[in-house]
């Protein structure tokens, strides 16, 4: 009874804690605005399904692809036990769902064991591949500090998680013998039944016993310090990968967005009429989060870190300032700091904004090639906040490196980049 007292506690302490925080984010990302553009359902179902759930561009680099899926399925099947843990710890019960499911269970199980082996292998694959073989992608100035800790947190946490569970079933295999009455039987758990054999087979009764609490609980504080820890870490993509997916950009590659009222101004210079604007902005680009669409605010809390953009970034690899992974983390960055102000009518003054995050120097030096938007595993479109910060600076605070002045004045004057007295179109008529 005084078990069940202190789980019931401790389940509705977390969740309200987690509410709480999983709400501020929400709020966080509705600081974004709305787009106005059609979204196809079909088309954002196909990419959540492809790209969230099916992870298929993880598989564009298939070794990592595949230890990543093992870490995936294990923490996907492991939510059916996680349910089973929390009846059993509201109920007193013991393996609620052994005898509803009968042999299936055993196949559950042996399931969980099996992908939990799988992904407590490729755990130290990562913890090997960041921490002592050192990949350039994890290693760039961004990534120093606390990101880098994040992700070594998470993979220990697994870790921990893992050894949970096969001490639980390790232990219980054996009980089931002793105790059947307490223990429902599994039937063979073939990881856990080889290991309780090989370590614990000698142990008396009540250490057997306590070495199974101990397995269960240490795996319902570990689920639990994720769930309150998942909102403050890169590892929230589990969540809103999907969301993510599901918004993403359904243009062609390279199709820019027109400012309205610019666009009508280039179409009167051409003699087109103008179209119709339903939104007057007085703002043109974004110089805050407040600028920025809602899908972007999502895109950078779905961020994984993984780098993938960065690396096949031609600005950076040819030595530039420019990372878009940092671009991305440094919108997530200007979210929880605003978040973390005082707002006394709806906005935060604290004087700020996305460029003390973010430097001119970075903006300028995307070519706007698309690669990063391509690598993205999650659909996050990196180069949208760079163009937006881009035409903030150069519309709204005639910005701009001095060398693109000479082309946007050409191009205002004479339709072309390079000066030419001519009418654009005048080829046509020669
Ligand atoms: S679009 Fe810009 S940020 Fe993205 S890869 Fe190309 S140069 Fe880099
Ligand atoms: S933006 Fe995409 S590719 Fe870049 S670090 Fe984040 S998840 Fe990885």
């Amino acid at each position: 009874m005084l078990q069940i007292l202190f789980f019931s506690i401790l389940s509705g302490l977390v969740f309200y804690i987690a509410y709480g925080r999983f709400l501020q984010i929400y709020k966080n990302i509705s600081l974004g605005i709305t787009e106005n553009e059609k979204h196809n359902s079909i088309t954002g179902l196909k990419n959540m399904i492809l790209f969230a759930l099916g992870q298929k561009k993880m598989f564009n680099k298939p070794v990592s692809g595949i230890f990543h899926l093992f870490i995936y399925l294990a923490f996907a099947l492991t939510q059916i036990e996680l349910l089973e843990i929390l009846m059993d710890g509201f109920t007193g019960e013991h393996r609620i769902f052994a005898h509803a499911l009968g042999s299936f269970y055993n196949f559950l199980i042996n399931s969980i064991e099996i992908l939990s082996f799988l992904a407590f292998i490729s755990t130290f694959i990562f913890l090997y591949r960041r921490n002592i073989l050192k990949l350039i992608r994890f290693q760039k100035p961004e990534m120093k500090g606390w990101p880098s800790l994040d992700a070594n947190l998470i993979l220990m946490g697994e870790i921990l998680l893992i050894a949970g569970i096969f001490v639980m079933n390790s232990s219980d295999q054996i009980l089931q013998n002793l105790d059947p009455q307490h223990y429902p039987s599994t039937g063979k758990l073939y990881i856990s039944s080889f290991i309780g054999a090989s370590l614990l087979g000698q142990f008396p009764q009540d250490w057997l016993i306590w070495l199974e609490r101990m397995g269960w609980w240490l795996h319902l504080f570990v689920i639990y310090g994720f769930i309150l820890y998942l909102p403050f870490s890169k590892h929230l993509h589990i969540f809103l990968a999907f969301p993510n997916a599901y918004l993403s950009n359904q243009d062609s590659r390279g199709k820019m967005s027109n400012i309205p009222v610019i666009e009508n101004e280039a179409r009167s210079m051409v003699g087109l009429s103008p179209k119709e604007i339903q939104d007057q902005t007085e703002i043109f680009g974004a110089a805050d989060i407040f600028h920025l669409t809602k899908r972007t605010l999502i895109g950078a809390y779905s961020c994984t870190e993984c780098g993938r953009c960065t690396a096949v970034c031609p600005a950076n690899l040819t030595g530039k300032k420019l990372s878009p992974r940092k671009i991305v983390m440094d919108i997530r960055d200007r979210m929880e700091e605003i978040s973390k102000q005082p707002k006394p009518n709806g906005e935060c003054n604290d004087g700020k904004n996305l460029f003390d995050y973010i430097s001119r120097e970075e903006i300028y030096a995307c070519t706007s090639c698309n690669a990063c938007v391509e690598a993205c595993p999650v659909l996050i479109n990196p180069l949208e906040p760079i163009l937006a910060l881009r035409r903030y600076d150069i519309l709204m605070n005639s910005g701009g490196p001095s060398e693109w002045m000479s082309m946007f004045n050409s191009l205002e004057n004479t339709q072309s980049v390079w000066q030419i007295p001519e009418t654009r179109d005048s080829w046509t008529k020669s």
